[in-house]
Order: C-alpha cells, then sequence, then structure tokens
C-alpha cells in the first residue's frame, strides 16, 4: 500500500482525570501476522473509557481511547484466513475484545465456534482502546478474527456503539434466555433497568424486535424522553413497551399492571417478567429489578458497581431466581448481532463530534447527555 504520510491525528490520554490531547503519532506500522490495519472512520464513547480516564483501571499510559469503532481495511496481514472474507476495501465493525489473545490456552482453542485459536474470552487477552491503542485515531491494527463486516445499509456511525453496547446488550438478553434470532423471544417479557441510557435504548429495540414484551425502566427527564422516542420511532410495535418511571411507579404496581395479578396470594410467582436487565450501577436499581421477577426468573447484571451489590439469597432459594453476568461477546454473536441490527432496523440514536471535538463530547457524556456520542472521522 503506498503510505500517503507516516503520521497520523490522534487523540491521547496522556494523564488520568485530564483531557485527551490531539497530537501526531506515528501511524501503525504494516500488519503482520492475523493483524489488519484499519483506517477508522467511527469511534464511539463507552462508559468504560470514563472509567478508564478516571484511572481505574489499567495503568499504562499514553493509550488512544475508544473500544467500539467502525472502519475500512487498509491492508491485510499474511496469514489472514481467506475464509474470513477481508479485503482491502472491507467495511468492518471492532470491538474492544480481544487484541490480542494469546492462541494457546483453553479458551482459545475451546472458542465456541470462533476462529481458530482465537478467544474473546482469552484470560490474556488485552483490549482495544484500553491495554492497547483503540479508535480514536485515524488508523489502527487490530486482529482479523476480532472484526465484523459491516452490513449493506448500516453506516460507520451506525456500526460503532454496536460493537461494544450493541454487543453487550444483546448477550444479556440471550442470559436472560431470549433466544437470538427472529422471533426468539415470543412469549417471553423482559424488563431492562436503564432503558434510557447508552445500552438501553438499543436493548429496548433488540428486545422487541426480537419478539419480547419490555418493561422499559429508568428515572429522569432526558432517559425517559429517549425511551419515548425509541417507542414511537418502533411504530405498531412500540405497543411492546411499557415505559415506566422508577422514582413515581413501585415495583410491584408495576409487576401486577403489566402481568396481572393473580387473585390467589401463592400464585403470585407465577406472575412477573421472565428476564431483568441491570445497566445502573445501583443497589435500588437491582432491587427494582429483582422484585418484577417471576419465579424461575433471570437477573441479568450488567453493570458492577466497585461497591458491590447486596444480594438476598431468599429470592435463589425461594423464588429460584437465578443471577448470572455478561461480558461483551463471541465473534459469531457479534456478527449475527450486527446482520439483526442491519435487518431489523436497530439504530443508536448518536450525536456526532469531530476527532478534534472529543473533549466537548466526554464534557457533554458526564453532563449526561443521553443516547451515544460518536466521533465521526467524516466531520
Ligand atoms: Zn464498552
Ligand atoms: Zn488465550
Amino acid at each position: 500500500m503506498a503510505s500517503q504520510s507516516s503520521t497520523m491525528r490522534a487523540q491521547v490520554l496522556e494523564k488520568f482525570n485530564t483531557p485527551y490531547v490531539l497530537k501526531s503519532i506515528p501511524r501503525p506500522p504494516n500488519p503482520t501476522g492475523k493483524d489488519i490495519l484499519v483506517q477508522v472512520q467511527a469511534a464511539s464513547y463507552c462508559h468504560t473509557d470514563a472509567v478508564f480516564a478516571s484511572g481505574a483501571m489499567w495503568q499504562d499510559l499514553p493509550r488512544v481511547g475508544s473500544h467500539e469503532f467502525a472502519s475500512v481495511i487498509v491492508e491485510v496481514g499474511p496469514d489472514v484466513s481467506p475464509s474470513l472474507k477481508l479485503e482491502v476495501g472491507t467495511p468492518v465493525g471492532i470491538p474492544s475484545r480481544a487484541f490480542p489473545s494469546c492462541g494457546v490456552c483453553d479458551e482459545c482453542g475451546n472458542n465456541d465456534g470462533d476462529p481458530e485459536s482465537y478467544g474473546v474470552y482469552c484470560t490474556k487477552a488485552g483490549n482495544l482502546g484500553l491495554s492497547r491503542d483503540g479508535g480514536f485515531q485515524e488508523y489502527c491494527i487490530v486482529d482479523s478474527r476480532q472484526v465484523a463486516p459491516i452490513p449493506h445499509g448500516m453506516t460507520a456511525v451506525d456500526t460503532a456503539p454496536l460493537m461494544c453496547a450493541g454487543l453487550t446488550i444483546w448477550n444479556a438478553l440471550g442470559q436472560a434466555k431470549v433466544k437470538l434470532e427472529a422471533g426468539g423471544g415470543q412469549g417471553l417479557r423482559i424488563a431492562i433497568s436503564g432503558a434510557g441510557g447508552g445500552l438501553g435504548h438499543l436493548g429496548v429495540q433488540f428486545a422487541v424486535k426480537l419478539g419480547c414484551d419490555v418493561i422499559a425502566i429508568d428515572t429522569g427527564e432526558k432517559a425517559l424522553y429517549l425511551l419515548k422516542e425509541i417507542v414511537r420511532d418502533l411504530g405498531p410495535l412500540g405497543s411492546k413497551v411499557t415505559i415506566v418511571d422508577a422514582k413515581s411507579q413501585a415495583a410491584e404496581d408495576v409487576r401486577w399492571a403489566v402481568c396481572g395479578k393473580p387473585e390467589e396470594p401463592a400464585l403470585e410467582g407465577e406472575k412477573g417478567v421472565n428476564g431483568v436487565l441491570i445497566l445502573p450501577e445501583s443497589q435500588q436499581a437491582l432491587e427494582y429489578g429483582v422484585k418484577l421477577l417471576r419465579n424461575h426468573g433471570t437477573c441479568v447484571m450488567v453493570s458492577f458497581p466497585k461497591e458491590g451489590f447486596h444480594i438476598q439469597p431468599r429470592d435463589l432459594v425461594f423464588r429460584h431466581i437465578s443471577m448470572v453476568g455478561v461480558l461483551v461477546g463471541r465473534n459469531r454473536q457479534l456478527r449475527a448481532m450486527l446482520n439483526f441490527a442491519a435487518q431489523e432496523g436497530v439504530r443508536a440514536k448518536t450525536t456526532t463530534y469531530s476527532l478534534e471535538q472529543l473533549n466537548e463530547l466526554v464534557d457533554d457524556y458526564h453532563k449526561g447527555a443521553s443516547g451515544k456520542l460518536v466521533v465521526d472521522m467524516s466531520k
């Protein structure tokens, strides 16, 4: 490939709790092995970027953030498998994990159908944007086995927020026993706590389009407004969503209003939602969500507050409620999620910024801007 310039623009975090610094840094070298070189087109900001920038995760700086981005392949490494159908010019979405994966551990060997010797859950895995430089730069080296080709009709800005937020919430629905294919949620009722946030508003769309009935829970004007917009955009399917303001509506009232209250108190365990996804880092959100579950229901934790959650083992013992967690997902799940989003019209509500405006984006994030905030490299 003819290299136009040996340097590129990048937003670099040099010290924790300080703004990113726009710099000119060397362009990545030609890709080796199974790696590919991509030109970034859009890069989305995730809550984890904020956590990293506070110094609460990896300690190695300087770092280029963003672990959910979209790009076009510029150069393909010599050992990239032709079966992946990745060529120069192919548009691809890129998640954080795993770069690199070790290729020899049990996770890399037994990877549930992902590309050979590649483990998203490799215990030695690094993460783009966290332990390696990510998407807030013009070019990036990534692993050919971690990416997903962008389906026709999806833009880079559409794709980027799905690479962490979209994949995580898609798999959270799977953990709540929704079958992840068209109609797979038929007959299931799912509650999403924090439904008006970045992950939540994608979760509402995925759940409804998979066939679920949804209780979309949040608090605050911005989040509830975003939910109303999502319901409006869903058209007739919007009737499958019940928006709940957790500040003014008690969990018990919501449960009986939506699921029906049985005449005999002994039968109450039969009525409730099948699964609840907990997105806020809040004990109240967890307790509220668990109260909505029917017996044998599943509570899926996506957030992981530093101080932890207090749980009631009696919910697990007497109501047979399961509690599980979710961390992004495998490559085959990433591809399935992206194809489903393209076909069914699942899109994040985005606000876009130029690469130069990244610190403005971060300020807006901390002020509670709704939807997903995305750097659009074409701006
Ligand atoms: Zn993320
Ligand atoms: Zn490994």
